[in-house]
């Protein structure tokens, strides 16, 4: 059954990490495909105002809310989403159960060398995480990286791409894998291989990222105006 809700168009789980976690799970052994993409504030507008955006964000099995600003909205219209998932967190919580369960995972994304890189850290931090394989974002032949990925047997599939690319790359291609699960994870593998810093773990914690980004970026404040008018929408169509 799904456990969602609607803001302004667009589905959103309910799920905790554990939940979700173990609803992923029992997919995988049951060899059921579960699509995971991340929503938060910036991309509910851009599919409010973009039907074809939003129908390819809600064919996703789980829409994760990965933003503050997701939990403010749903309190806004009477809803029940508590809790944050953010996608690279969900993307760890998962390689660590992987661990667990013994599940292999793939690294489909970002610059030559940076998966490669990512995934390096992952072994160095989980040394007995099975490692299906790794491959940039930026491979032409599409019939190669399918191919790749099948062999592999992975049972876990990022993909780093960026939305919405990844996530129309995963749709288009689902049915042709034998993966199991499927996430979308933007920059992450960037993160991972120490490209691009994380806010630090207060800020993570109380849901301030943003309030880092602004005091470390300032020139996003113009970004960062979309939250409010999010919101105003929010409250508006409730009406
Ligand atoms: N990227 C890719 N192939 C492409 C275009 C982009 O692999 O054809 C990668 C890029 O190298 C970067 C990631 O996609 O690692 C983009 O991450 P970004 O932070 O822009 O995504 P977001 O989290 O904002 O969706």
């Amino acid at each position: 059954m799904p456990n969602k809700e609607t803001i302004l168009g667009v589905n959103v789980s309910r799920e905790t990490y554990d939940s979700l976690k173990q609803q992923l799970f029992t997919n995988i052994n049951e060899k059921r495909q579960s699509f995971i993409v991340a929503v938060n504030p910036e991309k509910i507008m851009k599919a409010y105002r973009d039907p074809a955006l939003r129908e390819l964000i809600n064919t996703a099995d789980y829409q994760i809310p990965d933003g503050v600003g997701v939990l403010i909205a749903s309190k806004l219209q009477g809803g029940s989403i508590s809790n944050r998932i953010t996608g690279i967190d969900l993307m760890m919580e998962l390689v660590q159960e992987a661990v667990v369960q013994e599940k292999s995972i793939f690294l489909y994304g970002a610059k030559p060398g940076v998966a490669e890189t990512a995934s390096k850290e992952l072994m160095r931090e989980y040394p007995n995480l099975k490692l299906a394989g790794v491959m940039n974002g930026y491979v032409k032949d599409n019939a190669e990286i399918i191919d790749a990925i099948n062999q592999s047997n992975a049972d876990i599939l990022f993909v780093a791409m960026g939305s919405p690319r990844q996530e129309e790359w995963i749709r288009e291609n689902r049915t042709k894998l034998n993966v199991s699960i499927f996430q979308g994870v933007g920059g992450s593998f960037d993160v991972l291989a120490g490209n691009i810093k994380r806010a630090p773990a207060l800020f993570r914690k109380t849901g301030l990222e943003w309030l880092y980004r602004l005091l470390a970026e300032p020139w996003r404040w113009k970004r960062q105006l979309a939250l409010p008018k999010f919101l105003m929408k929010v409250i508006k169509e409730k009406k």
